[in-house]
């Protein structure tokens, strides 16, 4: 991409971040340090489902099990049983408790606090070695746990970026991930992020956007938006649509 365009896009995205900030507010960090293992546990627990599931997932995970070493030893229906309630149980235990094992034989031990010494290329090409983690889920940890600045892209964000048009042509997630690390302005990645997720939640929906209020209409290119009228949500409490369980992790 020219430099010239690279600037065009860095400074929409600043536009567009500005206009999330007054909209929904500024996102403000959790105080409280989360550990990188237990942010890699938690993200892979909240694959394909909502916050509010995978939180109450994560929670009776920690609570049934002392340690992460415990939930190693334990059987995959046991921990399936108590992350029931994330959904794809069976798949995400299997997942985690090979994770688990695979963490204890590479550094000796249920912890990834190395990760701290490493550069963002080494977290990725770590992350990314075990067995059903990808790009999204290592850079949680990264933005989460280690504080980077990296931009996480899921199909959410993905699909917001694409119809705003900051993302290029990328068809996946992982080409957004790519295109949008390039461009986010520096200190945006967590507040970015977080808004964008808001955003998804409360107005640039999947299905029936609500194009109509959207403040962020003028900057829009999708290429539908005229024809989304339809101006407001079935009432829902702010704290329901800005839970983040990637900020409760600890
Ligand atoms: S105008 Fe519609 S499609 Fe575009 S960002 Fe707003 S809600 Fe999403």
């Amino acid at each position: 991409m020219k430099r010239k365009d690279i600037s065009g896009l860095q400074n929409k995205i600043s536009r567009i971040a500005d206009i999330l900030d007054e909209t929904l507010g500024v996102p403000i960090r959790p105080q409280a340090d989360s550990k990188p293992l237990d942010m890699l546990i938690a993200t892979i627990l909240s694959q394909n489902t909502n916050d509010k599931n995978s939180f109450r997932a994560y929670t009776q995970l920690r609570k049934q099990f002392p340690s992460w070493k415990k939930v190693a030893e334990a059987s995959v229906q046991s921990i399936a049983s108590a992350i029931k309630s994330g959904g794809m149980a069976n798949q995400k235990s299997r997942r985690i408790k090979e994770v688990l094992q695979n963490v204890r034989v590479r550094f000796g031990g249920y912890s990834l606090e190395i990760l701290n010494k490493k550069s963002n290329d080494e977290v990725m090409e770590i992350l990314l070695a075990f067995n059903g983690v990808g790009a999204k889920t290592a850079a949680c940890v990264l933005l989460f746990s280690l504080k980077r600045e990296v931009f996480p892209v899921d199909t959410h964000i993905h699909r917001i970026a694409g119809r705003l048009g900051i993302s290029g042509k990328s068809r996946t997630p992982d080409e957004s991930f790519a295109a949008l690390n390039k461009i986010v302005p520096d200190g945006k990645a967590y507040s970015f992020h977080t808004n964008l997720i808001r955003f998804g939640r409360k107005i640039c929906r999947a299905t029936n956007p609500l194009c109509g209020s959207c403040p962020l209409f003028r900057e829009c290119e999708f290429n539908q938006k005229q024809f989304y009228k339809k101006k407001s949500l079935p009432e829902c409490s702010d704290r329901e649509y800005n839970f983040m369980i990637l900020d409760n992790v600890g």
